[in-house]
């Protein structure tokens, strides 16, 4: 687990309040503010206080935390915002410019403009090809 200096992390600044920002919801574990560049009005961003790098770093207990604090984030979000659903999603490393894990909310209207899950899709070539991905990844578990 990578543990950095506060002093390195802009999210330790603001949880510190050292740093400006929008706080919705704060707890002896967790805080959520609003993201200062939202896909949507009402995007919030939820991370334990306690710095660790990426989901893969959190314990248990802070994976328990930080998801209980996003449901109920999510749905104050869907509800503040008059929203008919939500995204919830963690950028790991590739994509994450903030190296603080957090849980992005985004408020969700049918015709809203983004189109499920926004990534190109691929196929596997055959079942044989399925059942050893199936097999390499449950290797590690
Ligand atoms: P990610 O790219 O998944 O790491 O997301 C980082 C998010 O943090 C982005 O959506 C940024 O807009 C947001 N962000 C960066 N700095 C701040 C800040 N000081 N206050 C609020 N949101 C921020």
């Amino acid at each position: 687990m990578t543990i950095r200096p506060s002093n390195e992390c802009i999210f330790c600044k603001i949880i510190t309040g050292e740093g400006k920002s929008f706080i919705v919801y704060e707890d002896t574990h967790c805080i959520a503010f609003l993201d200062k560049r939202p896909v949507f009005l009402g995007h919030c961003l939820v991370l334990t206080k306690m710095h660790v790098d990426t989901f893969y770093d959190l314990s248990e207990a802070q994976v328990k935390s930080l998801f209980v604090v996003a449901q109920k984030v999510g749905k104050a979000v869907e509800k503040g915002m008059k929203a008919q659903g939500s995204f919830i999603g963690i950028n790991n490393i590739v994509s994450q410019s903030v190296p603080h894990c957090h849980i992005h909310i985004v408020p969700r209207n049918k015709g809203d403009g983004l189109r499920g899950f926004f990534w190109p899709r691929t196929t596997y070539n055959s079942k044989e090809v399925m059942l050893a991905i199936q097999n390499t990844i449950k290797k590690f578990l």
